[in-house]
């Protein structure tokens, strides 16, 4: 459905007193609303990418809607607990962070305690301990802030190419290059970050200004120990984030991740995040037999007793959604709406956040 539509009917359905009724229905009180969020922009990361991150006061209002409409949030463990043991209270929400970028330390999460929500963060631990921008999202950024500018990528994979930076295309095209050199090569965590320095000089964008302010950064271990002291939820969302098809290597990705957030938390991580959202049935026996109790996708809608607990629904809340759709998420009603199913991720430029 078009979005202008779609806002003109959540808006008729407001006024007409079925958003009312639908957050009180007995169909509301039996589900779980579980609400994702990336990033807050400490610079200008929300122009960059809407999608993954929002303007901190956005957040907050965010908040404030919940908030003035009477939800309540759980922690994640018992908002799963009640859900499967049909507890839920009325109008309630889970809330959640993915990656465990700096600027949750940072923005988001001193936000959050000012409504006193709880919030389970998902953490992926590669750049939490190599503490340089993640370079699979730093390379785009660059890339999209010198969108007057012509690239050349001779000096940075070997390419004798040049691309026009003020088209989509080619700034698609240079972070396949450049990112796929990077993958191919197989470089290090410090020879990306050097190529990543490379990029911003060519590109002629303070890299020390990116590094002092720690935009595009991971927590780092002594952020999350505080985040973890203070009452925020540390969980799974693999050492690298990815999940790879060899049960080893995702296992592996489990492990690593888990021990990493065990020496920095004191606990075990037992609630996953699917990196990227991407799932198959094949890592589902492979993340029950690692005492996985949940684990959540990107695929939008709200939990109810039916849904199996390692793919449960969020609703993915963006600096795109405005806040009649918002507001509509969190009642119901928008869940119930057609929608345009998104395209399939490029698999080129998902994200790794690993060396
Ligand atoms: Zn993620």
């Amino acid at each position: 459905m078009l979005k202008k539509m779609k806002q003109a009917l959540l808006g008729g359905l407001k006024t007409l007193g079925v958003f009312n009724l639908v957050q009180n229905s007995k169909w509301r009180q039996e589900r779980l609303l579980i609400i994702a969020y990336h990033g807050t922009s400490l610079d200008d990361e929300h122009l960059w990418n809407p999608e993954l991150f929002m303007h901190p006061d956005y957040l907050r209002s965010r908040m404030r809607t919940i908030k003035e409409l009477g939800y309540t949030i759980l922690p994640l463990n018992e908002s799963i607990q009640r859900l499967y043991a049909n507890d839920l209270p009325a109008r309630s929400l889970a809330l959640t962070f993915d990656d465990g970028l700096y600027d949750f330390y940072k923005q988001a999460y001193p936000i959050l305690d000012e409504f006193k929500f709880p919030v389970t963060l998902y953490l992926t631990t590669y750049y939490s301990h190599f503490n340089r921008p993640v370079f699979d999202a730093v390379c785009p950024y660059l890339i999209w802030k010198r969108r007057d500018l012509i690239l050349d990528l001779k000096e940075l994979t070997g390419q004798s190419v040049k691309l026009d930076l003020s088209k989509a295309d080619a700034r698609d095209k240079a972070n396949v290059e450049i990112l796929g050199f990077a993958r191919r090569e197989k470089l290090s965590g410090i020879e990306k970050d050097l190529l990543a320095a490379k990029l911003a000089k060519q590109l002629k964008v303070d890299y020390e200004y990116l590094l002092a302010n720690r935009i595009l950064h991971l927590l780092k271990p002594d952020e999350v120990r505080e985040l973890a002291a203070s009452g925020a939820d540390i969980q799974l969302h693999t050492h690298r984030h990815r999940t790879p098809m060899d049960r080893q290597m995702f296992y592996q990705e489990i492990e690593d991740n888990r021990s990493s957030i065990r020496e920095m938390t004191g606990y075990s991580g037992s609630h996953f995040c699917y990196p990227s959202g991407i799932h198959t049935p094949a890592f589902l026996p492979w993340l029950k037999e690692m005492g996985v109790i949940s684990a959540t996708t990107c695929d939008p809608g709200l939990a109810s007793q039916n849904s199996d607990s390692l793919l449960l629904p969020r609703f993915v809340d963006t600096s795109l959604q405005s806040p009649i759709e918002f507001e509509g998420w969190l009642t119901g009603v928008a869940a119930s709406l057609p929608r345009r199913s998104p395209p399939p991720p490029d698999p080129k430029l998902i994200w790794e956040f690993a060396s």
